[in-house]
């Protein structure tokens, strides 16, 4: 049943494997989006922002390919001249379609083309975009991130290692010192 759903979506979604074009221009996109990420990173470091440490690992539960979402700056999500260029490109070249969009956080939320339901695989796992590959890093700057449900991944705090030792030379049952390596996260 849930095989044949799928189908259907994917016929009406129409999938598409990338072409030798779509790959080359993803591969020449991707270049662009390290540089630029690692650009931005390296200028929010400089202004003291450290990000939170990544542990845990990818348990391949493809969540993170069932609604992704890209966060655009005011210009793009309000001025209709840089918009529909932007939904365009994500369409045409990434193979998102538009399914919803936050005007809060001038988040796009769309629907994959690549992602089968049905074996929760990609498609173009190779020619993916720079966001599937970066995934979940960007979240590590927010304040208080939040994994998805069921993601292997998580948050770490950067001073992890001195918190513990503070916390271990702290007279405290082990349930207070649990509690606290939760709250703090430092597992
Ligand atoms: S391109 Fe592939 S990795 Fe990226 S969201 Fe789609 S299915 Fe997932
Ligand atoms: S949601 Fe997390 S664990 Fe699941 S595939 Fe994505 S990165 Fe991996």
């Amino acid at each position: 049943m849930l095989a044949a759903a799928a189908r259907a979506v994917k016929g009406k979604l129409g999938r598409v494997r990338d072409g030798t074009v779509r790959r080359a221009v993803k591969r020449v996109t991707l270049w662009r989006f390290r540089v630029d990420l690692a650009l931005t990173r390296a200028i929010r470091r400089a202004r003291g922002e450290r990000p939170y440490r990544l542990g845990g690992e990818c348990r391949r539960c493809a969540r993170c390919c069932e609604a992704p979402g890209i966060q655009v700056g005011r210009a793009v999500f309000h001025l209709r001249s840089l918009r529909e260029p932007f939904l365009w490109w994500q369409r045409v070249v990434n193979g998102f379609e538009l399914r919803s969009q936050d005007p809060r956080h001038r988040l796009f939320v769309f629907h994959c083309t690549h992602f089968d339901l049905a074996t929760r695989t990609c498609d173009s796992y190779d020619s993916r975009p720079g966001m599937c590959r970066d995934y979940p890093r960007a979240l590590l700057w927010q304040p208080n991130p939040e994994m998805l449900p069921g993601c292997g991944y998580r948050p770490q705090d950067p001073r992890a290692s001195s918190l513990l030792r503070a916390i271990d030379a702290q007279p405290l049952t082990p349930e207070q010192r649990e509690r606290l390596r939760k709250g703090l996260r430092l597992e």
